[in-house]
């Protein structure tokens, strides 16, 4: 392809065709196309943190049905380091994966995973005075200020400073298809006070993102083109959901507005679509809306029929290599005594390899001989079967009967597994 196309933002490289908006709600039906090919929306994204999908090869995601994958900026940047992706061609020639990826900007693993204080707030969000999550205890990981984020390194306890540049090239650097500015991802316990300052941060860090990936993209025009997605924060508060996505929505700096949007930071998953819906309601409808970190079967319904287009999350991956598995009839758990003589497939309706070729006792017995098969296997169902479900929702708006499938597979799905959701 003619690298000038790229620097034009030609569609060619990047684009979005939508084939077909549902008249009964926000969903629509369409195509992401970028430099590695293109993403049939809605689609589902696996994650593969740190270019790997932990347990699985790259042909086996690709057999299940996965159209693209999403790696984490920040754990790439800390090891091997971006350099050594991009000298090795990018994210996807590094992990032998030729389809679409995608790479998170790291801010939500320097604000919670990187630093622990997702764990802290686990185990004792009750005596957290609220905005000492994030800010003012001179104890924790990562320090938050107007101009980036400083962080102490979950692997070696080494300083690194992470500001919407530096992310920007981070990621320009590991290559992937599809980005995602820099934000600071608050916490449902953050105070209102602060998810709005969170949120003026995260603007004036959009359009720093914007910049520097303009300089980028021309600095680096041999490079295919990378696309640069938006972050809508504003947690639980219509209003400022509503500005953000008023805001970045119609935003421009350098000549240059995002391509897509993301919409992330705390999510109740109570108010789930209605938060959703605020948001796309407001955005440009020619351009993609990625739900990050949302991967549950009921979640997925919700956020495809108010109108997002990808979705990604570690959970299908996740829970399988704690032998949780994603059923018709609900989820369940094959270490579970129960099925020691089982010997149909986890799910006589899926089609992925492990169904195909293995029963519920064969799981049973690797799950607890600790056997390193169990995860592979296990993680190869449950990616199916989301993918498969979202592929399912696409081919369900096509048909118009959406409604029909989702009451048909929460009606079977949520009544078993009623006790085990995530
Ligand atoms: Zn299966």
């Amino acid at each position: 392809m003619n690298n000038l196309e790229f620097r034009f933002g030609n569609p060619l490289s990047f684009s979005f065709d939508i084939k077909h908006a549902d008249s009964n709600s926000l969903a629509r039906v369409g195509t992401i196309n970028t430099p590695h090919g293109p993403i049939q929306t809605p689609a589902f994204i696996p994650v593969g943190t740190k270019a790997t999908v932990k347990s699985v090869l790259p042909e086996a995601m690709a057999d299940l049905g996965a159209q693209a994958l999403l790696s984490n900026a920040y754990h790439l940047y800390l090891q091997p380091g971006s350099d050594i992706l991009d000298e090795a061609g990018g994210l996807g020639e590094f992990m032998n994966w030729p389809g679409p990826t995608f790479t998170d900007s790291g801010g939500f693993q320097v604000l919670s995973l990187g630093v622990g204080f997702k764990k802290v707030l686990a185990m004792d969000s009750q005596t957290f005075r609220r905005d000492d999550v994030i800010a003012g205890n001179k104890d924790r990981l990562a320090h938050v200020d107007d101009e980036g984020v400083t962080f102490k390194s979950h692997l070696d306890g080494s300083m690194h400073r992470f500001t919407p540049e530096v992310s920007m090239q981070v990621q320009h650097q590991i290559g992937a298809d599809i980005m995602f500015a820099f934000d600071e991802c608050t916490t449902l316990h953050n105070t209102r006070p602060y998810q709005e300052l969170a949120m003026d941060r995260t603007y004036a860090w959009a359009i720093r993102c914007l910049d520097e990936h303009k300089r980028l993209t021309d600095e680096r025009a041999t490079k295919p083109y990378q696309a640069l997605f938006g972050v809508i924060q504003g947690a639980q508060y219509e209003d400022l959901r509503k500005k953000a996505a008023t805001e970045l929505g119609s935003l421009q700096s350098s000549g240059q507005s995002f391509d897509g949007f993301g919409i992330g930071g705390a999510l109740d998953k109570g108010q789930l679509g209605k938060i959703v819906s605020w948001v796309n309601e407001i955005l440009p409808d020619n351009k993609p809306r990625h739900l990050l970190g949302i991967g549950a079967p009921e979640d997925l319904f919700v956020g495809v029929e108010n109108g997002c287009d990808t979705f990604d999350c570690v959970l299908a991956s996740r829970i399988a290599r704690t032998s949780a598995v994603y059923t018709m009839e609900g989820r369940f758990n094959l270490s579970n005594s129960r099925f020691k003589r089982d010997f149909t497939p986890i799910d006589d309706e899926c089609d992925c390899y492990t169904c195909t070729h293995y029963t519920r006792a064969y799981m049973h017995h690797v799950f607890r001989g600790k056997e390193i098969v169990s995860a592979t296997l296990a993680t190869i169902h449950n990616e199916r079967f989301i993918v498969r479900l979202v592929d399912q929702m696409r081919q369900a708006l096509l048909d118009g009967n959406f409604a029909d499938l989702k009451e048909q597979f929460l009606g079977r799905y949520l009544h078993r597994s009623g006790q085990a959701r995530d």
